[in-house]
């Protein structure tokens, strides 16, 4: 003996998974007038499901079932295939004896293909950018600075992306530096951290589990540089920072107009060894404070037009693209104007994402070998170097 239930539910699950698909397929409306089957549009009380499954194939024998002397090689009538989503009034117009010649099996097929691909057509731009937040974070003043993944839930759903942040795998890319910055080892280990993690994205966009990247970074600026340059610049790539403003938070607030950058140079020995490349953004870099080797060295520098730099320059995203346009144009006098150049220094006195754009811009095959500089209290020191 079979046991009746068990039966009855498998079968009800089955028409259930048909059902919602046939749902998902049709955005919810009837497949032939196009209706809305769920009832009051304007509110989620009174969702009265008023769809019907109806069948193109008549489910049984006898002539009194629509269709079924055209079956041919349709063997399972209750398949997604052979059953549409419709109103109560169409399910009865493409059943009656009087309207259901003009309703054969192969018109009815076009009807619900048509209608699915323009379901398809008009709903595949709409939605949220799934994107996978990278978060590097070290220490300042004593503790750990970090992006929260409230933060950047909050930050990421305010422009419509869905952050993956369950694993480690497809959406929480976190990297971690310990350490005070000019402790032994620090800028080694550092490096090695963001390669790591770095290398995780990597395997992430391989697997094609990651095709967009958000970076919410926290760093003293050499590292952000060096984060930059390391960055695949195939994957899509969009960049938050920790505003002063806290109401802001990491949004790019877009209420004051964005500034504009000029790029002007000092110096100007054609047959120069060294470079220095200047940011001066949060503030003003000043010379005096140039180790030996560059302080007579000719300097490209880029700044903001008509206004001083200061911490809260960039505030606007526009801000950021701007500077970014205008320092791939700074490196390209950098190489035009100075070919005997062996290296090029950065310098900068810049906010997260600026520094960055900056290591972003280093290309490796037509640039020079940059050395990142961090300031102390009373100079700036060379810490790393990027493309050697
Ligand atoms: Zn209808």
């Amino acid at each position: 003996m079979t046991d009746q239930r068990d039966t009855t539910v498998k079968r009800g699950d089955i028409k259930d998974s048909v059902r919602n698909a046939l749902w998902a397929r049709t955005a919810g409306r009837c497949t032939i007038c196009n209706r809305r089957l769920l009832g009051d549009s304007r509110t989620y009380m009174h969702s009265v499901l008023l769809a019907e499954l109806a069948h193109n194939i008549g489910a049984t024998d006898g002539t009194n079932s629509p269709r079924r002397e055209y079956n041919a090689g349709v063997t399972d009538t209750e398949s997604e295939e052979n059953l549409l989503l419709l109103c109560h009034d169409c399910h009865k117009i493409i059943d009656h004896p009087e309207h259901i010649d003009f309703f054969p099996p192969e018109k009815l097929r076009d009807i619900k293909e048509s209608f699915e691909r323009r379901v398809e057509m008009v709903t595949q731009d709409g939605g949220l950018t799934r994107t996978a937040a990278l978060r590097l974070g070290a220490q300042i003043r004593g503790s750990l600075a970090l992006a929260s993944q409230r933060e950047v839930a909050e930050t990421l759903l305010a422009v419509n992306y869905l952050g993956l942040v369950e694993t480690q795998r497809s959406g929480d890319f976190t990297c971690r530096i310990h350490g005070a910055a000019g402790g032994r080892g620090y800028w080694e280990s550092a490096q090695q951290s963001i390669d790591d993690t770095l290398g995780l994205v990597r395997q992430a966009i391989d697997n094609g589990d990651v095709e967009h990247i958000s970076v919410f970074a926290i760093a003293p600026i050499p590292l952000l540089a060096y984060l930059g340059w390391r960055l695949d610049d195939k994957t899509p790539t969009r960049i938050f920072q920790k505003h002063r403003d806290q109401f802001v938070g990491w949004s790019w607030a877009d209420h004051d107009g964005p500034v504009e950058f000029e790029v002007s140079t000092t110096g100007s020995s054609a047959d120069a060894q060294d470079v220095v490349l200047v940011c001066a953004v949060t503030s003003e870099v000043n010379p005096a404070l140039f180790p030996e080797g560059i302080a007579d060295a000719p300097r490209i520098e880029i700044r903001p037009v008509n206004v001083a730099p200061s911490p809260t320059l960039i505030s606007h995203e526009q801000s950021l693209t701007n500077f970014a346009v205008k320092w791939r144009a700074a490196l390209a006098v950098a190489e035009s104007d100075y070919p005997t150049a062996q290296r090029w220094h950065l310098v900068a006195s810049a906010p997260t994402s600026v520094a960055i754009e900056a290591g972003r811009a280093i290309m490796r095959d037509s640039h020079r070998p940059v050395t990142l500089y961090e300031r102390g209290s009373d100079t700036y020191s060379g810490v790393l170097v990027v493309n050697a």
